[in-house]
């Protein structure tokens, strides 16, 4: 199992909680960018996602990537970078050895280019969707081309849907052992973008399913309370975002121990440790 873990807040950018969870009020929503560091003890430091990062900003400056900015304003500052937040947490970069992309939003995908080392590993269908696009046709689908490194296509390991033959989980279905040893499983959870992936993780204090956008808050789960329709315009297949909620809420009734980590909810931003000591000596 893992013998560390720990949440990241790369910044944010805010939208209307109205938008985001259906009953809640109008008004704004700060959707922070999570990062999960996660230690393994064979595999070293694996991060999930990469957040957002200083070159978000001038990545989006010109049109018409800049719509991107105009429809989430982002609140993001050089320190909050994970690059930025690692020797503080007494971790060399050098020692982050693969990170896992959940799916192509550039949310998602800013801290990329500041490991040019680590191994990546990506879901193939979700790769597939992104690859090549530029200009309104990668926007359309929430990507902006000049974050993904330019060996970024030698450095994937892309997951098809073959390699998805684990035990299945409740509600969520076929898993894929990322290393063989039942410690990372990577799950479908598509809608939100196309070939999209989770990871249940095995800590030290007990499992987590990191969700990244599979929904965007604990209560959306755990209530049924899916965005506002609103959000169909730029997500891949607005019937499967409410399939994967109900598959979400029913996993969280079949196994209430798992810890579910939604990329932005608010809740868990709350649970950002920021230990002033190294956390470990890998
Ligand atoms: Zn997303
Ligand atoms: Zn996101």
């Amino acid at each position: 199992m893992l013998d560390h873990w720990l949440l990241l807040d790369t910044g944010f950018c805010r939208v209307s909680a109205h938008h985001v969870m259906r009953g809640a009020p109008h008004q704004p929503l700060d959707c922070h960018a999570l990062v999960a560091l996660l230690h393994h003890p064979q595999h070293g430091w694996i991060m999930w996602d990469s957040g957002y990062a200083p070159r978000m900003l001038t990545a989006t400056q010109r049109l018409p990537y800049r719509l991107y900015r105009l429809a989430t304003p982002l609140h993001i500052r050089p320190e909050q970078s994970v690059i930025a937040q690692l020797p503080a947490l007494g971790i060399d970069p050098q020692a982050i050895r693969t990170i896992i992309i959940s799916h192509f939003h550039a949310d998602h995908l800013a801290g990329l280019h500041d490991f040019p080392h680590a191994r990546l590993i990506a879901s193939a269908p979700a790769y597939a969707h992104v690859q090549g696009r530029r200009g309104l046709a990668a926007l359309r689908r929430g990507f902006i081309p000049a974050l993904l490194p330019p060996d970024f296509a030698e450095r994937v390991r892309l997951l098809p849907p073959a390699d998805f033959r684990g035990p299945p989980l409740p509600a969520l279905g076929a898993t894929c052992d990322l290393f063989g040893d039942g410690v990372l499983q990577a799950v479908w959870l598509p809608g939100h973008a196309r070939g999209q992936i989770g990871l249940l993780a095995h800590t030290h204090t007990g499992a987590i399913l990191l969700a990244a956008d599979g929904c965007w808050t604990t209560e959306a789960y755990r209530e049924l309370r899916p965005p506002h329709r609103l959000t169909h315009l730029f997500v891949d297949d607005p019937v499967a975002v409410g399939q994967t909620l109900h598959a979400l809420h029913h996993f969280a009734h079949a196994r209430p121990a798992v810890r579910i980590i939604p990329t932005h909810c608010p809740a868990m931003f709350a649970y950002v440790t920021r230990p002033a000591a190294p956390v470990l000596a890998p």
